[in-house]
């Protein structure tokens, strides 16, 4: 069995917003069954650090990330057509993008083969210098740029299968051929962007791979898709450690896509990604809770994951 931590923090549970889709309950009940069902026992908990100014700047700019940290609205505000801020959800977002780093380290270490973040708000679509889709910062993408600026890491692989596109992760690694970006999502869907025509650019070119999903499409022929194509392009990239934008809401009880993907298969996605990780990387993942919507299947989903994640 793999020593997988399991990173989460109370206050991620501030950022909330009733009535909104990505709310506090999305955490509370994945808590919930992760007790219940003894999974608990098998995973190390541990709470995250705040990432400070500097680390987030890895990947946002400064009067970004100045705003975001200034506002304490009494109340909410909307920051886009999308995504809410509250008086809590920078100190939030800091936990959030820190628990990435903090995974980064301790996998990179040694200390653990594996680490999830059960972290809010999410982050694949946040850009360099806005919000996006629910996102404050992209956690991943801050992971990313920790590994390779603090951890000696040359070449990372994100891979992303929430059923939106990772836009804001994309956007981050565009050029760059160090980060291997692929993203198996529905399209044409929100947010418009992800096309297989989307391969990179200047030296990231062909370090970019989208695969489109035509709504309806099940976990068993989304995964014989992703394998093939993401197999390949890590025989070649060589990645020293394996991120992964894990969200669930390809689920066919999630309320806001049309994919078809049932519990299991998070399990049997989660399986072959550690399988190559464990080819390329010594088994080394770091995976980050993205989105998810419909609370039950959200929390099952999850569970099947971490089983993924436990397993050689
Ligand atoms: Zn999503």
């Amino acid at each position: 069995m793999k020593r997988v931590a399991y990173i989460t923090h109370a206050d991620c549970l501030l950022h909330t917003c009733d009535g909104h889709p990505e709310n506090a309950g999305r955490l509370s009940v994945l808590d919930k069954l992760i007790y219940s069902s003894g999974l608990i026992k098998k995973v190390t908990e541990l709470e995250p650090r705040a990432a400070t100014i500097e680390e987030i700047e890895l990947n946002h700019d400064h009067d970004y990330v100045k705003s975001i940290m200034r506002l304490k609205p009494d109340g909410l505000r909307l920051l886009d057509a999308d995504t809410y801020i509250n008086r809590e959800s920078a100190r939030a977002a800091m936990l959030a993008y820190g628990a990435g780093l903090q995974a980064v380290e301790l996998v990179t270490k040694g200390e653990f083969d594996r680490a999830f973040c059960a972290v809010r708000p999410p982050g694949h679509h946040a850009l360099r210098d806005r919000s996006m889709g629910f996102c404050l910062f992209n956690n991943i993408a801050g992971a990313a740029r920790y590994a390779r600026a603090h951890c000696g890491l040359k070449r990372v692989a994100i891979v992303d299968f929430d059923v939106h596109h990772g836009n804001g992760t994309q956007d981050s690694f565009y050029d760059d051929a160090t980060v291997h970006f692929t993203s198996m999502h529905q399209w044409p869907f929100y947010p418009g962007s992800g096309g297989a025509h989307e391969r990179g650019k200047d030296d990231g070119e062909g370090y970019t791979l989208n695969i489109p999903l035509e709504a309806g499409t099940n976990g068993k022929a989304a995964l014989a898709r992703l394998q093939p194509v993401f197999e390949k392009a890590m025989d070649s990239f060589r990645p020293e450690l394996i991120l992964v934008s894990a969200g669930f809401d390809a689920h066919r009880d999630d309320p806001l896509a049309s994919l078809q993907f049932e519990d299991e298969d998070y399990f049997e996605i989660t399986r072959m990604i550690c399988k190559i990780a464990n080819k390329h990387c010594a088994g080394k993942i770091v995976s980050f809770l993205e989105g998810g919507y419909d609370l039950d299947a959200l929390a099952r989903s999850v569970c099947e994951h971490l089983k993924g994640l436990l397993d050689e």
